[in-house]
Parts: C-alpha cells; sequence; structure tokens
C-alpha cells in the first residue's frame, strides 16, 4: 500500500468482508452480490463518513457496471456486476428506506456487544 490513502477502499472494503461474507454469509455463490455488493457499499460510506454527501456520490459515480443482466447467478461469480450493481442496488435502497447504516450497524453493533457472538438472538 503507497500510505497516501489511495487504497483505503480496498482496507474498507475487506473489512467490510468481516461481516457482510464472513459472519454473514451466503448459501450459495448465485448470490455473491449479497457479500460484494454490501463490501463495495461499505466503500462509499467510508467516503461519505470522511468527505460528506458529494463525496458519496463522487465515489459512486466511479461504479460504471455493467449494469445489463440479473446479478443472481452472474456469468462469472467475480463479474463487475456483483460490485458495483449490487452496490448501487443497496444505494438505491437506502434512499427507499432511509438511511441504514446507522440502524444496521447499531443493531449488529448491540447484539455482538450484548450476547457476545455473531449468532441472531434466539428471541
Ligand atoms: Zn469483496
Amino acid at each position: 500500500m503507497p500510505g497516501n490513502g489511495s487504497t483505503e477502499w480496498v482496507v474498507v472494503h475487506e473489512l467490510a468482508h468481516m461481516w457482510w461474507g464472513d459472519a454473514v454469509t451466503v448459501s450459495d455463490w448465485d448470490h455473491v452480490w449479497l457479500s460484494e455488493g454490501f463490501a463495495s457499499y461499505a466503500e462509499a460510506q467510508w467516503y461519505e463518513s470522511s468527505g460528506g454527501a458529494s463525496t458519496l456520490q463522487t465515489y459512486m459515480q466511479t461504479m460504471t457496471g455493467p449494469f445489463a443482466g440479473t446479478i443472481v447467478d452472474p456469468p462469472y461469480v467475480w463479474d463487475p456486476i456483483v460490485y458495483d450493481k449490487g452496490a448501487w442496488i443497496l444505494h438505491m435502497l437506502r434512499h427507499i428506506m432511509g438511511t441504514f447504516r446507522s440502524r444496521t450497524c447499531s443493531a449488529t453493533t448491540r447484539r455482538l456487544t450484548s450476547t457476545g457472538t455473531r449468532s441472531p438472538p434466539t428471541s
């Protein structure tokens, strides 16, 4: 890593996989977009947290697809569609549902800290 911040997105992406991909994982590769879409969107959220909404929008504009076709059962497991379209779908859902980052992260943090485990609560 060059040490000038130009590869922060890689660190963010891989750290996001500790949750999306490792702790919460897909049952088969057909749905790998969930892991990669969330990790890619985490990159954008990282830049939003450091630079604001305009930085989020600028970063999202770097995710240029491809977008044609389905992201479920992609032609290639690591096809760019699972990263970029996955992130855009989450961005769209965020605007439909409201900011889920804080809700999801807060709920996850509460669950992890209250149970000391990655398992979902049984009640
Ligand atoms: Zn990834």
